[in-house]
């Protein structure tokens, strides 16, 4: 599949003009914020469970090889199969491939963000097949035809009259737009329709939250249980994950488990936590006759060798971005693909290449609060920062730029000099700033200057500062 890079700045510029969007993004920033802070106040091992959270995953990827093939060799001994993707198109393939083997008109998809990584139900409209998104958040872009702009709640940037609109328009009932006037109706608009596709769809596609190690299940969890429609209704159930989901046990999962709810929608757990082993068995009323699990690649086994390792622990709990106040300010549409926030910053670049992926590395203001507020621990600021260095080393960044850092690092190894010439440039610009106000712009600095104003220097540099407290402390 090809991407055409990511206009991150025009994106956002439109998000920012965008007044809907704009009040959806303060409902919701508020929304989330505030109840994950009530939920990590009521339970004072909070950060202990972070701590042992982020050490399970940690040691997860650290045997990542063994573990996999040990979740393997339960999902067979269970009666499933299990198929490797190295990238998106196998993904794609071998998904298409189950579909087709059992002639299927219909699937009914739970929210998997593997499948928006793979673009999965592109690949399997092109072929034919009616695949229907059953989260609810997940069916409302699928209607609009939108990506979604938030891990966790992937419509929040709609509005109730905008979903009133669109069933209205899918659902081909006008008088829906004067009906839906509240929310339970509009999901019990939902409902209704999607009760249909659970009980027709021939396949069933769910992600998996977590994949256990030394039993071959998968772990899921919603709070609306159409991942358990999608799972047992129909006659075949797949599975998309990433390979890096894997954890030793179900000890493991509920530790994760405890930090995950509460840091993605301030819950002390999901309203579903469902467990898939393997296809029905003998006996049994309920359950799919295949089940399949994918474990999909597509750049992650990479990912585990580099200096982005860490990125790996991630749970996919949307604290980061919730927390971020850039996405805050732009929604995730702006960042151009499936993962915003932070974590897309990181996941982003190196998924699709930097040079599709520009400019988000920089879209950061470094405050850490993403890294404080993630329940694995990841150092999304420094992890930012090699991405902004790996850009660099690739070539993707303006030459100008690459240019202005040479320069400065070429000042930076001369400490003397550097200092000397950071203190005539202090004089420079306070020359350059009407009294009491501060710059607003510079020669070549034009784009920096656009969304931003320079305090006006006041005469002595933080070297001259530092020296002067140093001196005084002697
Ligand atoms: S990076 Fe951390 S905070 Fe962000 S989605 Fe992943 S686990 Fe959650």
């Amino acid at each position: 599949m090809k991407f055409s890079p990511i206009e991150f700045r025009s994106q956002a510029e439109a998000a920012l003009r965008d007044d809907t969007l704009q009040a959806a993004l303060k409902r919701a920033r508020s929304g989330f914020v505030d109840k994950r802070a009530k939920a990590v106040a009521a339970l004072p091992e909070f950060e202990l469970l972070r701590a042992e959270a982020s050490a399970i995953r940690a040691d997860a990827l650290n045997r990542l090889p063994t573990l996999l093939e040990e979740f393997e060799a339960g999902v067979i001994a269970a009666g499933g199969q299990v198929h490797w993707a190295i990238d998106a198109a196998e993904a794609r393939k071998i998904v298409l491939d189950i579909a087709r083997c059992h002639e299927s008109c219909r699937i009914a998809k739970g929210k998997s963000m593997v499948a928006e990584e793979i673009g999965l139900n592109p690949a399997l409209e092109d072929a034919g097949i009616n695949v229907v998104e059953t989260d609810l958040g997940e069916y409302i872009i699928q209607l609009a035809q939108e990506p979604p702009s938030h891990i966790v709640a992937p419509a929040i940037h709609k509005t109730r009259e905008q979903v009133a609109a669109l069933f209205a328009r899918h659902h081909e009932r006008a008088e829906l737009l004067t009906e839906l006037t509240g929310i339970p109706e509009l999901v019990d608009e939902a409902r209704r329709v999607l009760r249909e596709t659970f009980l027709s769809a021939d396949v069933g596609i769910t992600g998996a939250n977590f994949l256990v190690a030394d039993s071959g299940s998968t772990v899921l969890v919603t709070n609306e249980g159409n991942g358990d429609l999608c799972s047992t209704l129909p006659k075949t159930h797949i599975v998309l994950a990433g390979i890096e989901k894997v954890v030793p046990s179900m000890t493991e999962v509920s530790t994760l488990l405890r930090v995950l709810a509460r840091s993605a929608t301030g819950q002390p757990l999901t309203t579903y936590t469902s467990v898939f082993t393997g296809p029905r068995r003998a006996g049994e009323d309920f359950g799919p006759e295949e089940f399949h699990v994918v474990l999909v690649d597509n750049g992650r086994a990479a990912m585990l060798g580099s200096e982005f390792r860490d990125m790996l622990r991630c749970i996919r709990c949307g604290a980061c971005m919730n927390h971020c106040p850039v996405y805050g300010a732009i929604g995730g549409h702006a960042y151009g693909w499936v993962y915003p926030g932070p974590m897309g910053q990181v996941l982003t670049p190196w998924l699709l290449g930097p040079e599709r992926a520009p400019d988000l590395a920089h879209a950061c203001t470094m405050n850490g609060h993403c890294a404080q507020v993630c329940p694995v621990g990841i150092p999304l600021p420094d992890l930012i920062r090699a991405m902004r260095v790996r850009e660099h080393e690739s070539h993707v960044n303006h030459v100008a730029e690459r240019w202005v850092f040479r320069q400065w690092a070429w000042w930076a190894k001369r400490p003397r000099l550097y200092g000397w010439a950071l203190r005539k440039k202090a004089r420079w610009l306070r020359r350059l700033a009407r009294p009491g106000g501060a710059l607003r712009k510079l020669p070549v600095w034009s784009g920096w200057f656009r969304s931003r104003d320079l305090p006006t220097p006041q005469g002595r540099t933080l070297r001259d500062l530092m020296r002067e407290k140093l001196r005084g402390s002697q």
